[in-house]
């Protein structure tokens, strides 16, 4: 638990929130800002900045949970697609530095953009980034 996180405080249930699922290590509510309809968010009761902070067991927890609640949401909502965002550090748009993952209903005709922006790469420039990030592995 980590002085003044909203997320530590929501994960133990100090601040309430609109849970659907809860265990020993997550909870998952509803976003109080939604994107879409049933915009929820899984965050894990240990507190964790971001995914570099991540151990394997909780990320692998994270993936499963994700599996099963899209399942849940798309029999509930019966939305049509479902985005799933993690997003870490100020440029990539992490406004609360607790680890979570955005769980996003699509439905068609939702006018929704999420990573539009994309456009042919470089070749060369792939295979300098394809060598310079294997090198670290
Ligand atoms: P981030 O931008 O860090 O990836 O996502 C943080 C998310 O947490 C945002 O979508 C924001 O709406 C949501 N959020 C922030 N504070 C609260 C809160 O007190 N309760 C709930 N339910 N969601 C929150
Ligand atoms: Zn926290």
């Amino acid at each position: 638990m980590k002085d003044d996180c909203i997320f530590c405080m929501i994960a133990s249930g100090k601040i309430p929130s609109a849970t659907i699922y809860e265990d020993s290590h997550f909870r998952v509510f509803l976003d109080i800002n939604p994107v879409t309809k049933g915009h929820c968010l899984i965050v894990p009761k240990e507190h964790f900045d971001n995914i570099y902070e991540l151990d394997a067991e909780t990320a692998a927890k994270v993936f499963s949970l994700a599996t099963m609640l899209s399942r849940t949401l798309k029999k509930a909502l019966k939305c049509d697609g479902m985005n799933i965002v993690q997003n870490n550090g100020t440029v990539a748009g992490q406004t609360v530095f607790h680890f979570h993952m955005h769980l996003i209903p699509r439905y068609d005709n939702d006018g929704v953009t999420i990573l539009e922006e994309q456009a042919p790469g470089n070749m060369e420039e792939i295979e300098e980034l394809r060598k310079l990030i294997k090198a670290e592995l």
